[in-house]
């Protein structure tokens, strides 16, 4: 990326624009907001910048976008263009600036870093991550060599929502599985490779979409795109209506999806990465095979055991697997019991036989998408031994909050509690990092560490989950009651933990007695234990194991290579941060319509005001000497017109003239700090005056 510099005086003049115009735009980056600690000042600043289509704000070096639902002109070329190397807070934040930073601080320092992007379901966290690799893939440097790799590396990720992706009830294009995309670059900083690590498919999609949601899109872009020879040799009929599997909710047509034009792209982009005919033909074999299996059906006999009359679907099952179809068929009506010496077969009853049916179609899909991701791998791989560095696209859910919250959400919410306090780490020691570098001493900072919570959860012989361990090591004594009395008794007055019978009156009403409350850094989620999960202990246990390996340790069957085996946040640790939060305007998915309910909850559940508190922790503002005395230096006849000496001594004078009290700056090094952001707007309403 080359540097322009002609834009950067530009951009100057826009981010004093933009300070002085804060009445009308906002403040576009919320550690200069004066009422810092309010989060009504920060939703108002929020809402008046996104009602003027500026849906991006700045916590520091903390991208915060706000979903417009609607098309806007800030993503073309010419706009890559205006924030190739131009310094960060020089022009209106944009997430092109964020990409562009991280770039240039990778291949300034040689160092290895990471864009953390987290919010809820629909908040826009997949096309944020997708503009990040359409700026590095246009702007980034290229040799026709490599443009092969940037393009496999662009259309992956049609392919990858094709089969990983479905309608919500939230989102027309959700993600029904979490990224992680590395992407390699050289030391001439050209974007010669990438390799993704996913986690956590949602399998059950496949044979079950609650009301209003659609099974994941590959599946009517085969039936309803597929070429007409294509869909006869894989037995399909070109209507959707025709399979059980994506019928259940009756909502297989959606007007914001053209399931025929995408067809066409994944098509397309298959070829670029390297599937060749033989490979298309198998992959569509095995997901028109998940298709016949739906459609599958059992009958009981006299004695209310599962039999299959017609089996023209487990013909086309057989065929298209390459499984005989005697064996299917055992396998889909008995269970198979090794006694000692012998093997007998015990009859299914029809429910039974259909919990195997899909048991087996979820394992297909699921195989197949790992060995997608995989051959993506491949053919975004990059052979060459030379040096890289890598910035790496971490695509996560935030908090979740329902009505009932199970484990499924102590994962995620856990998950979020280990990302802040990695967060706290990192910003922490780049903020002491700093300090050191300008020769200014660390002052401790105010701000809750939830290190207390994490340990709450994950501490060896006294963590929630250690408990959970041990009872599920008593099989058939351990009941949901027993672990919810076993936590009373470890957790006891912990201060982040309350149950029914550790409240008092006030809180009790407010609890269930199979629930427990956590208080998180981001707020308070009661979780349910007993009652509604209906499968016993060993199930729960399960559940977490599974969330715990996908969703920390990354998926081990994605890629069986070592580097797999670190676990996401050590892969993190080793990185640098950069962080995006999404924010979803309105559950309508309405253009321009701003809920402020909606958004507070937002605002608290990803921490952004305690964001806020840790990045105010010590000074607000800082400034290269140089630049805040051009800026400053009419406010003073000492250094107007020109200041002769060191610009660090001119500064001094310059401060020294405006009154600025010795606990209200210090001089580093390079740069000048300032605690407040107060000091720092007088300094800017006395430059417009004068
Ligand atoms: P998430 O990945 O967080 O679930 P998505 O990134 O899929 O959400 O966004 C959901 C929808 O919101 C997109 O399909 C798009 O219609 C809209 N959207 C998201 N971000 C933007 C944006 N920056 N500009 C315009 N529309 C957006
Ligand atoms: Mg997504």
């Amino acid at each position: 990326m080359q540097g322009h510099k002609a834009q950067g005086a530009q951009g100057q003049l826009d981010m004093e624009g933009a300070l002085t115009a804060r009445d009308r735009v906002g403040i576009q980056d919320f550690v200069l907001l004066d009422t810092h600690t309010s989060e009504t000042a920060f939703l108002g600043n929020l809402k008046k910048r996104f009602s003027e289509d500026l849906i991006y704000t700045y916590i520091g070096t903390l991208l915060v976008s706000v979903n417009p639902y609607k098309e806007l002109d800030i993503y073309s070329k010419k706009q890559m263009d205006i924030y190739m190397g131009v310094n960060f807070f020089e022009l209106p934040p944009h997430i092109y600036a964020l990409a562009d930073n991280a770039y240039h601080t990778m291949m300034a320092e040689a160092n290895n870093h990471f864009i953390l992007i987290s919010g809820e379901s629909g908040a826009g966290k997949t096309e944020a991550s997708k503009k990040i690799l359409q700026y590095y893939a246009v702007s980034c440097p290229s040799t026709t060599l490599l443009d092969s790799v940037r393009d496999r590396m662009l259309v992956s990720n049609p392919v990858l929502e094709a089969f990983g992706n479905a309608k919500t009830l939230k989102n027309d294009n959700s993600s029904r599985f979490g990224k992680y995309m590395d992407i390699q670059f050289d030391i001439q900083g050209d974007a010669v490779g990438g390799h993704i690590l996913s986690y956590l498919l949602e399998k059950s999609r496949v044979v079950h979409q609650n009301h209003g949601e659609r099974n994941f899109h590959i599946f009517y872009q085969l039936v309803e795109g597929g070429e007409e020879d294509l869909l006869h040799q894989l037995g399909l009929e070109s209507n959707c209506q025709h399979y059980s599997y994506l019928v259940q909710d009756e909502c297989a047509n959606v007007t914001s999806i053209n399931d025929k034009n995408d067809w066409k792209t994944v098509r397309n982009a298959l070829s670029v990465i390297d599937f060749d005919e033989s490979d298309i033909q198998h992959l569509f074999g095995i997901i028109a095979s998940v298709l016949h299996l739906g459609n599958v059906q059992f009958e009981a006999d006299s004695k209310g055991y599962a039999t299959l009359n017609k089996n023209t679907e487990l013909r086309w099952v057989s065929t298209l697997l390459g499984i005989n179809v005697q064996v299917l068929q055992e396998g889909l009506t008995y269970r198979k019991i090794e006694a000692k010496t012998d093997e007998v077969l015990s009859p299914f009853t029809v429910d039974h036989a259909i919990y195997a049916r899909n048991a087996l179609a979820k394992a297909i899909y699921g195989r197949t998408f790992t060995w997608l991701v995989n051959k993506i791998n491949d053919s975004m791989e990059n052979k060459e031994p030379s040096r890289k560095t890598v910035i790496g696209l971490l695509d996560i859910y935030g908090f979740e909050v329902f009505y009932v919250n199970s484990f499924e959400q102590f994962c995620i919410n856990y998950c979020n509690e280990k990302l802040q306090q990695l967060f706290i780490q990192l910003t922490l020691k780049s903020e002491q990092e700093e300090y050191e570098a300008e020769g200014i001493g660390w002052e401790p900072v105010q701000f809750f560490n939830n290190k207390i919570i994490c340990d709450l959860v994950e501490e060896k012989h006294r963590g929630i989950i250690s408990v959970l361990d041990e009872e599920c090591l008593r099989p058939g004594e351990a009941t949901d009651f027993t672990f919810l009395e076993k936590l009373e008794e470890k957790m006891g007055s912990h201060p982040h933990f309350i149950t029914h019978k550790l409240s008092d009156k006030k809180i009790r009403k407010t609890l269930d007695r199979g629930d427990f409350r956590l208080l998180h850094y981001a707020g308070e989620v009661t979780y349910c234990v007993v009652g509604k999960v209906s499968h016993g202990l060993s199930l729960l246990w399960s559940i977490i194991h599974v969330y715990l390996t996908d969703k920390l340790l990354g998926d081990s069957t994605t890629d069986p290579r070592p580097s797999s085996l670190l676990g996401l946040t050590d892969i993190l640790m080793s990185k640098e941060p950069w962080y995006v939060r999404c924010l979803k305007s309105n559950e309508s998915k309405q253009p321009g319509r701003f809920d402020d309910v909606l958004v507070r909850h937002q605002v608290k559940y990803l921490g952004l005001m305690e964001h806020l508190r840790v990045r105010r922790a010590g000074f607000a503002y800082r400034r290269r000497y140089e630049l805040f005395l051009q800026r400053y230096k009419p406010l003073c006849p000492a250094t107007w017109p020109h200041w002769r000496g060191v610009a660090a001594e001119g500064v001094e004078v310059l401060v020294q003239h405006l009154g600025y009290l010795p606990d209200e700056y210090k001089m580093g090094r390079t740069k000048i700090f300032i605690r407040h952001p107060r000091t720092l707007f007088a300094t800017e309403d006395a430059f417009e005056v004068c």
